[in-house]
């Protein structure tokens, strides 16, 4: 009963959602009102799977430029046709007489981001608190993060079970509004250290692992392996480098991290290491680590890392906008003028702004000038790996404070690419294909006959201008127009 309670919300939310969307999506009333009765026909027999993938017939797109999320350069004039939820041709053609048609001259369609680094349920509003960690807070994020255009996110450790597995499952299905999900359950933290007990004591401990001994390692790895985990998350780090006026926080034991990265292995899980500095960084890549999680952030990365990450075929996620999220909105109040920017603020937020004695505060502190110092290395170093050929994912840290805003913070990530030296299409194919080549999904992150219709349509070229991702006009997940993204709200930029 529950079940189709929730469906029956979805149904009513995508519609509420699909009504303010163009005509050409709901044909003629006739065949609306049909689509209507066989949808509400199946829900309440359970037999849908995909209740948004309403789109019975096929949809072509026409004259759009195009970037597939290869890297190769946008093609011009492009027709891609949709059909339940897949792309089924893709070409200079135009579409077959009676295909119901939409012109997108003037606008660019690409794939839809993919973050592999984000949280779920950590933050509402201005709190962090573990009474957030709920289905509604959880599906509001994911329905912001689809807002931006990101319509597949990993939430990498802290999450609740059983809420979280089920919610994995629901996304995968299509089930509710919002993106899909994927993540690790809890995660195995130091013991008096990472991530910090302050925190955590707000969050609340069921959330985390703490091991002290490799056997201890070895059981949280298996509850979260039983628990169907799509990935087990490690904690390496003191946090000197970020808050030098602190003590170094206890790490895991050597013994012990190492563990759980052996039983991560032999449960055919991969590993995904929180790390900050260049020595752990080594470490982990030693001990099996699959993915390094954050960028380098103390040191200039050398030649022994490239080979690691290499001769591993390990990923790095540079996550550049978490430092910047720091002090990004002290230092830059306009933002609270712009649409891209405050539409995923919460009201809390915005008031902080506002105030001059906030952001005197926040920009004088030391931390501040260490999260520059972090972001300028950060930067310098994904562009060293990148030119190195090592596998760069994308990701922010999105939703793990209230100032990395879901959804924004990928905007700005992909900028921040861009000004440490990738050129637009490069910082484009990691949050997309390379982005889902590291979740192991091949159904999406390009645009290509066969993949899902996951894509974004934009009054703008984002590869000439990496900025332009903000002016997303619409969004479409499985082949259908779910959210009229962000210009449609009112003036931007
Ligand atoms: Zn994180």
């Amino acid at each position: 009963m529950l079940r189709i309670s929730l469906k029956l919300l979805a149904f009513t939310l995508t519609t509420s959602v699909t009504r303010r969307l163009p005509r050409q999506d709901c044909g003629s009333n006739t065949g609306a009102l049909m689509k209507v009765f066989n949808l509400l026909t199946c829900l309440v027999a359970g037999t849908c799977l995909l209740p948004f993938a309403a789109n019975a017939d096929p949809v072509a797109l026409t004259h759009a430029r195009l970037i597939d999320g290869t890297g190769k350069a946008a093609t011009s004039d492009t027709t891609l046709v949709i059909d339940h939820g897949q792309i089924v041709s893709i070409g200079a053609k135009p579409p077959a007489l009676g295909v119901k048609t939409i012109d997108l001259a003037g606008k660019t369609v690409m794939p839809a981001l993919v973050s592999d680094h984000s949280h779920v349920g950590l933050v509402d509003g201005m709190t962090t608190a573990s009474r957030n960690y709920t289905r509604a807070t959880i599906l509001a994020a994911l329905d912001q993060y689809r807002r931006y255009g990101v319509l597949t996110v990993t939430a990498l450790g802290l999450n609740k079970s059983p809420l979280f597995d089920q919610l994995r499952r629901e996304q995968h299905q299509g089930l509710n509004p919002g993106a899909d999900l994927y993540g690790v359950d809890q995660g195995i933290g130091a013991p008096g250290g990472m991530p910090p007990e302050a925190m955590i004591d707000k969050m609340g401990h069921d959330q985390i692992s703490r091991p002290r001994t490799p056997i201890e390692a070895r059981r949280a790895v298996d509850r979260m392996a039983d628990e169907g985990t799509d990935f087990v998350k490690i904690w390496l780090d003191d946090l000197h480098t970020t808050n030098p006026a602190n003590p170094p926080l206890p790490l895991l034991g050597a013994s012990v991290w190492q563990a759980a990265i052996a039983e991560a292995h032999k449960r055919h899980l991969r590993v995904a290491v929180h790390i900050h500095d260049l020595d752990l960084a080594h470490q982990a890549l030693a001990h099996g680590a699959d993915i390094l999680a954050h960028g380098v952030r103390d040191k200039p990365v050398d030649d022994a890392l490239i080979a690691q990450l290499k001769t591993s075929g390990a990923w790095y996620i540079p996550t550049l906008s978490l430092d910047e999220s720091t002090y990004y909105f002290a230092e830059h109040p306009e933002t609270l003028d712009q649409t891209t920017a405050s539409g995923a603020m919460p009201s809390g937020l915005k008031e902080l702004i506002a105030q001059e004695a906030w952001r005197k505060a926040t920009l004088a502190k030391p931390t501040t000038e260490a999260a520059r110092a972090a972001l300028a290395m950060n930067q310098r170093n994904v562009l060293a790996l990148y030119r190195g050929g090592v596998k760069i994912g994308f990701g922010t840290d999105s939703g793990a404070t209230p100032l990395r805003l879901p959804g924004f913070a990928e905007h700005r990530e992909l900028i921040l690419l861009v000004q440490a030296g990738l050129t637009p299409l490069q910082a484009i194919n990691l949050a997309t294909q390379k982005a889902a080549s590291l979740l192991g999904l091949d159904d999406r992150g390009v645009l290509a006959v066969g993949k899902r219709a996951d894509f974004l349509i934009i009054d703008g070229a984002p590869d000439r201008t990496i900025s332009d991702i903000d002016l997303i006009s619409q969004v479409w997940q499985r082949g259908t127009p779910v959210s009229d993204g962000l210009v449609a709200k009112g003036k931007t930029l």
